[in-house]
């Protein structure tokens, strides 16, 4: 189908790569499993190679330190890209499955196919991880890439575009630089497969934009992700696990907890130890610490900074515009109606509430929109299992924050307004692949009764239904 909308003229370059890449496509290449194992030895190397320049750029975008941008983003990236060179050739395996008697002689098998061209979208807040993650998973799986960096971390961006144009051509991996316009663009052509990650808002737009073709997506969104703290809790760990969730790259990750609901019977001392590892993580004045990185942009700033209420704040609280700091700030007796409950957070604060019965915190955080991410702390099994059972989000951690997202053996992604479709390990190769389901029949033996006329052939079709189907 033609695409209908004409493009601005210093964006016709669009829709010429996308032509491209679909002709390669067609040439077979990716479709050999040795040819998609070579392509990310290419990946591994590049990214070992350019580390230093990645940690730079994450430094200039995000202000986060070496050990900070090793552990979030090139080192679990590393670790993808390794999984997948190892795995890929069992992954794109076809799958046998059993035939029924009715069919034989025949075998079934389920066979992994790439989509073809696909499209991936990215944030800022990872903005190395989240663009070369996806990124595996299509290259695995046999696809072109389109790609697209966000403009909010123009270091990062630019050293990703050098890295996938150091080692792939264009018609295979090509980086598109820009924003909206640029994205805009794209999303007016036929992809084969797109994959966003960003707001729950421009999901819907690439949603809709998917839908003209009935392209196949995924969306991983963002959304409040509550952290539950129940009275029976190791304190030490309980504190140190959040403080360090949340004020990871400053609150600005997807499944940082958003708010705490803790037992009123622990909140005084679990607040306490809180604000005692907050000192302890970045000292006395967290914008000297090279381990606090700073806010994205402006724009975040002034909406983190106007969802402070100081009347509220039992810690921290401090702002520095010109230097996009915003200290790690605890906000007490918060309600639902607050600003701060009124969208995702995606910045240092805290609001915190507190619970007397289970009922109550498992009541709002069901009348909210299902998160991305829950976290629950208790030793009560029986308590977990309730939460697990009755709340429904993206991912779950009991007893810690965000380390879910670092096991590859589980599938990530969210539920409802925080995303469709998981990713990660063996399932980004899932998620990049269609899978087509096969039945290969022999040209032996043709029972006649499944043929017209059927009127006298009616009941044994329905006993071989019934014992051989
Ligand atoms: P965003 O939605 O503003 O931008 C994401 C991408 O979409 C960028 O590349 C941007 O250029 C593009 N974009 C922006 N406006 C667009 C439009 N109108 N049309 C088409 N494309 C457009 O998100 P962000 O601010 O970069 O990231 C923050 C959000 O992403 C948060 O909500 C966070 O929870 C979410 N997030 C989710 C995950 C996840 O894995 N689920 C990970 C990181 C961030």
């Amino acid at each position: 189908m033609q695409n209908p909308v004409s493009v601005a003229p210093e964006l016709a370059y669009i829709p010429e790569v996308i032509a491209k890449q679909k002709s390669y496509f067609r040439k077979g290449e990716t479709l050999d499993v040795s040819f998609r194992v070579k392509q990310l030895k290419k990946l591994k190397k590049a990214v070992e190679e350019n580390m230093d320049a990645i940690h730079k750029a994450l430094f200039d975008d995000l202000g986060k330190s070496e050990a900070e941008a090793y552990l979030t983003e090139t080192g679990v990236t590393l670790k993808e890209i390794e999984a997948a060179i190892l795995s890929v050739e069992k992954w794109a395996r076809p799958r046998k499955v059993s035939t029924p008697l009715f069919f034989v002689p025949a075998k079934s098998k389920i066979l992994p196919e790439p989509f073809g061209t696909t499209l991936i979208i990215s944030p800022w807040n990872y903005p190395f991880q989240l663009l070369i993650s996806p990124i595996v998973g299509a290259l695995a799986a046999g696809n072109t890439i389109v790609c697209k960096p966000s403009e909010c971390a123009p270091a990062t961006a630019k050293v990703v575009e050098k890295i996938l144009t150091d080692i792939y051509p264009p018609e295979y991996v090509a980086v598109i630089q820009g924003g909206v316009p640029e994205s805009t663009a794209l999303l007016r052509e036929r992809f084969d497969f797109i994959f966003f990650t960003g707001s729950t808002h421009v999901g819907r737009i690439v949603y809709q934009a998917a839908a003209k073709y009935l392209t196949p997506v995924v969306l991983e969104l963002g959304g409040k992700s509550p952290c539950i703290v129940d009275k029976d809790i190791h304190l030490e760990n309980t504190a140190r696990r959040i403080v360090w969730g949340k004020h990871m790259n400053l609150g600005q990750t997807c499944i940082a907890p958003d708010y705490l609901f803790v037992h009123k019977s622990v909140k005084g001392k679990l607040i306490e130890r809180m604000k005692e590892k907050v000192k302890q993580f970045y000292g006395d004045d967290p914008q000297k610490s090279e381990d606090y990185g700073r806010i994205i942009n402006h724009k975040n700033f002034d909406r983190l900074a106007s969802m402070i209420d100081q009347d509220k704040v039992i810690f921290g609280g401090q702002t520095d515009r010109d230097d996009k700091y915003i200290a790690p700030t605890f906000m007490d007796n918060v309600s639902r109606e607050d600003a701060v409950m009124q969208e995702e957070i995606f910045g240092p604060i805290l609001p915190i509430m507190e619970y007397e019965s289970l009922d109550e915190v498992i009541d709002f955080v069901n009348e909210g929109e299902k998160p991305l991410a829950l976290y629950m702390f208790s030793k009560n099994d029986k308590n977990v299992r309730r939460v697990l059972k009755e709340c429904s989000s993206g991912g779950a951690c009991v007893n810690d924050t965000v380390m879910h997202f670092a096991n590859a053996n589980l599938p990530f992604g969210g539920v409802g307004e925080s995303g469709i479709g998981a990713y990660h390990g063996e399932a980004s190769f899932e998620v990049f692949s269609h899978k087509k389901s096969v039945l290969h029949k022999s040209f032996a033996m043709d029972l006649d009764i499944r043929y017209a006329p059927w009127k006298k052939n009616l009941s044994k079709l329905k006993f071989l239904m019934k014992n051989l189907v």
